[in-house]
């Protein structure tokens, strides 16, 4: 076999993969394997892909927004779709990164950092102040009408504190010390348990009962506005708007002059992320000025004015035998 014919097989084998990962982790919250494997197979994917553009499909993990939509609830469409994130693994990724930034825009930039919490994405709407819509990501265009499940958890406003009209975005996560009860009781009424904190969201999140949503004590932090009131030119500081709207926002986000400096910030938390009460799996790091994020744009799947730096794996998770949905 000719090397051409050999990383076509290749390519064909990752895409089957990785399409069978995608649905145990996003439908079944059942992950097969480990997140850092998941993310090497798809970056030989991406090299491969790169070297052969006419191998591309447009159903190819690469292209598409991880996820699909459940039965069970009714579908949303996002009016600004929510798509994933690019990776970085290392140092060199961060500075490759701000490099191209740099480039394009002709002039440097201030990075705001966040901790990428280990949760499930969503997007809210309020109209008048009023929490009217909850939804998942989903496919990224079309997502789940969870409502009454996001009514169900306190940390999140159903009244904001002024009558405004806004579309925000965060994530949704299970505390460490909920997971450890949750499954704690799992295992004592020998019901299967869940792999970690973000599939015990995901399968909360899920449910169409939402008292079971409000006994399982799940967060959210909010990390982007999508529409809103006084929409300013920094992110940082509509962060900060929507915080004073009585939204929750997490504590350690940072703005920084220099790439050096932001991958300083990666390398703390890389050491200190078990100190925190909830899974973090990276840190997203995003130019804070909307007008240059604006000029940057986007590719078929993610911002350019982002990227996810990902932490090396941390701990072996066991492989799932047996797939059947945990609810
Ligand atoms: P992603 O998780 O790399 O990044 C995008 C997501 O980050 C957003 O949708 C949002 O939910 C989240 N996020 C958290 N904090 C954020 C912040 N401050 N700002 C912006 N976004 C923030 O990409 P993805 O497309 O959601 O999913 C890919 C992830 O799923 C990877 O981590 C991958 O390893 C994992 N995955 C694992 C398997 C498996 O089998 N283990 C299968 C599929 C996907």
């Amino acid at each position: 076999m000719d090397k051409n014919t050999m990383d076509k097989k290749r390519i064909e084998e990752l895409r089957e993969l990785l399409h069978k990962y995608d649905y145990h982790y996003h439908v079944l919250d059942q992950p097969l394997v480990e997140d850092s494997t998941y993310d090497l197979l798809l970056k030989e994917l991406k090299e491969l892909e790169d070297k052969y553009p006419e191998f591309i499909t447009p159903d190819s993990p690469t292209q598409r927004v991880g996820g699909q939509v459940l039965q069970g609830f009714k579908t949303v469409t996002h009016k600004t779709p929510m798509l994933s994130l690019n990776n970085a693994f290392n140092e060199g990724d961060l500075k490759d990164f701000a490099n191209r930034i740099y480039k394009t825009l002709g002039e440097k930039v201030k990075f705001v950092c966040e901790l990428k919490i280990d949760g499930l994405a969503v997007s809210l709407i309020y109209q008048g102040g009023i929490l009217v819509q909850g939804a998942t990501r989903g496919d990224g265009e079309t997502g789940e009408d969870i409502t009454q499940n996001i009514k169900a958890i306190k940390a999140i406003p159903l009244k904001l504190q002024r009558p405004v009209d806004l579309e925000v975005r965060g994530e949704v996560y299970m505390p460490k010390k909920s997971f450890e009860l949750l499954n704690r009781e799992r295992g004592e009424k020998g019901e299967p348990l869940f792999a970690n904190p973000r599939n015990a969201a995901a399968g909360t999140l899920r449910q169409l009962d939402p008292k079971i949503v409000g006994s399982r004590n799940l967060a959210a932090f909010f990390y982007g506005l999508v529409e809103g009131p006084d929409l300013g030119d920094s992110h940082l500081e509509n962060l900060q708007k929507i915080k004073e709207l009585g939204l929750p926002i997490n504590p350690y986000i940072a703005v920084f002059d220099e790439i050096e400096e932001v991958i300083k910030y990666c390398q703390r938390w890389h050491e200190e992320r078990n100190s925190l009460p909830y899974e973090i799996d990276g840190i997203v790091v995003k130019v804070d000025s909307l007008s240059r994020q604006q000029k940057l744009g986007f590719t078929a799947k993610s911002p350019r004015w982002a990227i996810a730096y990902k932490f090396p794996a941390q701990r072996a998770i066991s492989v799932v035998k047996d797939i059947e949905l945990t609810v």
